[in-house]
């Protein structure tokens, strides 16, 4: 059977679990494409004005692939992927939204991840989903943890410096080879589904780096720090990923190898418009920009704004220029 897995959204967070999962059970997985012009012009013509840009993009994934005879394609319905903790509600709508705006959809495989009291829903879910294949249990169960296994190993090749799409290339048997020559030191944040995508960040990170930056991320720092500097906001940030960026924000603030940071914000997103603005106010110590990007959003404007920033920093790295905090 063949299982398509939209290359938007949580792909860029989950494949290599899924992928693994779906294989073990027997499954060709196919993927669409990186996204690109015709990705984004799909997704304009099927999605609601209303969604944020990278939904948008996940409905021309999700198009690419009704073409592709598929026997099931795989949106899952994300509510909690950790405890206490939830992610944006347009990712619990997902499999609704594309369902009813997309009628030569292939069957959906729609999976409700939410753990955030436990995962005993989670677990009768993945049974449910891998009965589609297979009636042996075990051997559902043997999947998933090998899924599980294998995101593991996914995510320990950040420690090397890579961002987790990166990482996804490399264990899915890429070679990347990182730049090592720099002369700034820049912190990137942004969610990775937009951050990571090359045409929906218009490849920010990639020209960061032909800048002579190198580039810090959320998945390159260590996960006990960000979770200690995040719970210094009086509030806790109950999305996941915001959370993840406000303590990633704040740790970067406080290393001095670290010369800026960038935001890169979703136009129409609603955690941004709080996550960026608390950010925002909270970096005192650093060169800061934030960087709101939708489908119109000219390259451009973009590149004149990077160059800008790095020039910046590189005058101020030479001590030609003080900083002045904007928030005084
Ligand atoms: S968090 Fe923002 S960018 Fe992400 S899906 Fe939700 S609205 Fe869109």
């Amino acid at each position: 059977m063949r299982v398509g897995i939209p290359r938007g959204l949580f792909y860029h967070y989950y494949y290599p679990l899924w992928k693994t999962f779906f294989q073990d059970l027997g499954a060709e997985v196919v993927t669409s494409a990186s996204t690109n012009r015709r990705t984004v012009e799909r997704g304009i013509e099927s999605a609601v004005d209303e969604v944020c840009f990278p939904i948008k993009v996940y409905y021309g994934h999700v198009r690419e692939l009704c073409h592709q005879e598929l026997n099931y394609i795989f949106i899952p319905r994300l509510v909690s992927v950790e405890p206490k903790s939830y992610i944006c509600p347009n990712f619990m709508g997902l499999p609704d939204m594309i369902n009813s705006a997309l009628p030569e959809l292939p069957p959906v495989i729609d999976i409700t991840v939410d753990v955030s009291k436990n995962d005993r829903l989670l677990k009768r879910d993945i049974i449910r989903v891998g009965q589609i294949f297979t009636d042996n249990k075990n051997h559902i169960k043997q999947a998933y943890q090998h899924g599980q296994d294998e995101l593991h190993k996914c995510r320990n090749i950040c420690r090397d410096g890579y961002n987790i799409s990166e990482a996804i290339r490399i264990w899915d048997g890429e070679q990347i080879v990182l730049p090592s020559t720099y002369n700034i030191n820049i912190g990137v944040l942004g969610h990775g589904y937009s951050l990571y995508d090359q045409t929906i960040s218009m490849n920010l990170i990639d020209r960061l780096r032909k800048m002579g930056c190198r580039v810090q991320v959320v998945e390159t720092l260590d996960r006990d720090a960000i979770e200690v500097k995040a719970a210094e906001i009086p509030k806790r940030v109950f999305w996941t990923l915001g959370r993840k960026s406000v303590g990633s924000a704040l740790y970067m603030e406080g290393q001095s190898e670290i010369d800026g940071i960038i935001y890169l914000a979703c136009f129409g997103c609603g955690p941004d418009s709080m996550i960026g603005e608390i950010i925002e106010r909270k970096i005192k110590n650093k060169a800061f920009m934030m960087i709101n990007i939708d489908e119109h959003t000219g390259e451009a404007g973009m590149v004149t704004r990077l160059e800008a920033f790095c020039d910046m920093l590189r005058r101020r790295a030479g001590k030609v220029e003080d900083y002045i905090s904007a928030h005084g």
